[in-house]
């Protein structure tokens, strides 16, 4: 029989995996940081050329944070998929931006019981949950 050795474990080896399956202590020190929105200017228009970048930063569609952007600036604008950059029809400094993504990722990426950016937003129809990954917090959302 073939199989005779593999029942015979090594114990060193067995604590090995052990170990391997304790998982990592949360970092709790590294930053959670959004890139700065990079943004230029044709006319009364802005456009954020890192847009997806800030996105996939927070593990966030585009489309949802555009959507974020766009109701509290009260204007309208879109998102170009083939550059990963967001165009708004009304001109806004790249701090305002930049203030309006953080509010975004306050309320819709970072687990207020946890304070990690790990999470998700579950969608049930029109109820919005936003799930941590780190802690397993839910915390209910409105959406945008
Ligand atoms: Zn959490």
């Amino acid at each position: 029989m073939s199989s005779d050795k593999s029942v015979i474990y090594d114990y060193e080896k067995l604590l090995d995996r052990l170990y391997k399956l304790v998982p990592e202590p949360a970092s709790s020190g590294e930053r959670f940081e959004i890139p700065r929105p990079v943004t230029i200017y044709v006319g009364s228009v802005t456009i954020i050329k890192n847009f997806r970048e800030i996105a996939d930063r927070m593990k966030r569609e585009p489309e949802l944070l555009g959507k974020y952007l766009l109701k509290e600036l009260a204007t309208s604008g879109d998102y170009e998929e083939s550059s990963g950059s967001f165009r708004l029809n009304v001109k806004v400094s790249s701090s305002s931006l930049y203030q309006l993504i953080e509010r975004f990722a306050k309320s819709y990426v970072i687990c207020p019981t946890c304070g990690r950016p790990d999470t998700y937003i579950k969608k049930t129809g029109r109820l919005w949950i936003l799930k941590c990954e780190a802690c397993g917090a839910e915390q209910p959302l409105k959406p945008i």
